[in-house]
C-alpha cells in the first residue's frame, strides 16, 4: 500500500511526540515536512529525522506538493485557519483538539469539507481509541446492562502551565469528557452547566478549581464531570456509566502492586502524555489505514463542532447560573 506523506505544523510537546510516533511506530506513513511559528523549533526537529524538510510557515507546508496529509499540533488559536487552508488545498488534515475556538469557525470548516465533497478531516479525540473506553462502549452497545442512565466522570490534574484560566478547564481539559461521554452514550446533549463548589487551596493560580460540569442528553441521561485542574494527587481519569442492570467502569492503567508496611499500593501516573500513549498510537495507525483506503473514519468536524458548542454553553452557564441549552445546527448528511 502507498505510504502517506505527512506534514506536521507545530513542533511543541505533542507535535514532536506525533512526529516520533508517525516515523517510528505507524506503518504506512512518513513525516516529510514540519513547520512552527518558531522556525528554530522546526529545523531542530527536522534535523532529527532523515528526509524531513522544515518550512518557515504552516501555509507553505500545506502548499508543498510532497505533503499529502497535514497534522496540526500548533496552539489552539491557530487550528481553524490551518484546517481551512488544508481543506481548501484538498488535503487530508488531522487537527488536534480543539477543532476551533468558536462554533462559527467549526461551521465554516464543515462547509469547506462539504464543498470538497468528501471527508478529509479528523479531530484528535484520542480517547475513542483507548482500549478501556472502547470496551465500555462495546458493553453499553451490546445492551447486556440495559439502557445507560448516567455517567460519573472525573479528570484530575497535578498542575497546569503558566497562563491557565478558568475557561480552559472546559475548552482544554473537559473537552475530552465532552466528546467521550456522547460517544459512549451515542446521544447528543440537551443542556450544559457548571456548578460552583468549594475551591481548593492547592490551586497555584487565580482560576476556579475544582469545577463540576453537568450535562443532560436528548434522551434524559445525566453526566457529571468533576474537573480538578491543579493540585490533585495524580493525573487520574475516571469514568463510570450507570445502566439499568449494572455499571461499567473505565479500567485503571496496568500498574505493579506493592505489598509492604501493612498496605497494598500501586502508583498512579502524574503525566497526561503517558496515560493515553497507546491510544495515540492506535489513533494514528487507524488514521493512516483509513487514508490509504480513501478517507478518514475517526472523529469528524461534527464532533469538533458539538464539543465547541457544548463548551460555550458551559461557559455561558457560569455567568447565568442556570443550565444552558446546547443548540446545534442540523447535522449535515456527510456526518450522519
Ligand atoms: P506546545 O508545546 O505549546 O506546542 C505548540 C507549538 O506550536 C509551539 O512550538 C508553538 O510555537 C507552535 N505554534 C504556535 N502558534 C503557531 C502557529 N500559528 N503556526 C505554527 N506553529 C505555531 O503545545 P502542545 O502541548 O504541544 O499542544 C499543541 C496542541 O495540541 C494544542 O492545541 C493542544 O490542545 C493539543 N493537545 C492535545 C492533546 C490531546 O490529548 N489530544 C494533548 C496535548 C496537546 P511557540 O512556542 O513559538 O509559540
Amino acid at each position: 500500500m502507498k505510504e502517506v506523506k505527512i506534514g506536521v505544523i507545530g513542533c511543541g510537546a505533542i507535535g514532536r511526540e506525533h512526529v516520533r510516533r508517525l516515523n517510528n511506530l505507524v506503518a504506512g506513513a512518513s513525516v516529510v515536512a514540519v513547520a512552527d511559528y518558531f522556525p528554530e523549533a522546526a529545523s531542530k526537529l527536522a534535523a532529527q529525522y532523515p528526509g524531513v524538510k522544515a518550512y518557515k510557515t504552516g501555509e507553505e507546508l500545506i502548499a508543498a506538493p510532497e505533503v499529502e496529509a497535514v497534522v496540526i499540533t500548533s496552539s489552539d488559536e491557530s487550528h481553524a485557519g490551518y484546517v481551512l487552508e488544508a481543506l481548501g488545498a484538498g488535503k487530508f488534515v488531522f487537527c488536534e483538539k480543539p477543532l476551533a475556538q468558536t462554533a462559527a469557525d467549526c461551521e465554516k470548516i464543515m462547509e469547506a469539507e462539504q464543498k470538497a465533497g468528501r471527508r478529509l478531516l479528523q479531530v484528535g479525540f484520542m480517547r475513542r481509541y483507548d482500549r478501556g473506553y472502547a470496551a465500555m462502549k462495546g458493553i453499553i452497545a451490546s445492551g447486556e446492562l440495559g439502557a445507560p442512565l448516567m455517567i460519573h466522570a472525573c479528570h484530575r490534574n497535578v498542575s497546569q502551565a503558566p497562563g491557565f484560566a478558568t475557561d480552559y478547564a472546559v475548552t482544554r481539559v473537559a473537552i475530552h469528557e465532552l466528546d467521550i461521554s456522547r460517544w459512549l452514550l451515542d446521544d447528543e446533549y440537551d443542556t450544559a452547566q457548571v456548578l460552583a463548589v468549594r475551591q481548593s487551596s492547592a490551586t497555584k493560580g487565580d482560576w476556579l478549581n475544582p469545577q463540576v460540569m453537568m450535562l443532560t442528553t436528548k434522551s434524559g441521561q445525566r453526566i457529571d464531570v468533576e474537573v480538578q485542574t491543579d493540585g490533585a494527587y495524580a493525573y487520574d481519569i475516571q469514568c463510570q456509566v450507570v445502566c439499568e442492570n449494572g455499571t461499567v467502569n473505565l479500567p485503571d492503567p496496568a500498574a505493579v502492586v506493592t505489598r509492604a508496611n501493612a498496605a497494598r499500593s500501586f502508583p498512579i501516573l502524574t503525566d497526561w502524555s503517558q496515560r493515553f500513549i497507546e491510544a495515540y498510537d492506535i489513533e494514528f495507525q487507524e488514521w493512516v489505514k483509513a487514508l490509504q483506503a480513501g478517507a478518514p473514519t475517526g472523529p469528524s468536524a461534527w464532533d469538533g463542532y458539538v464539543t465547541c458548542v457544548t463548551a460555550d454553553a458551559i461557559i455561558k452557564s457560569r455567568k447565568t447560573g442556570v443550565p444552558e441549552k446546547v443548540e446545534l445546527v442540523e447535522k449535515p448528511a456527510m456526518y450522519r
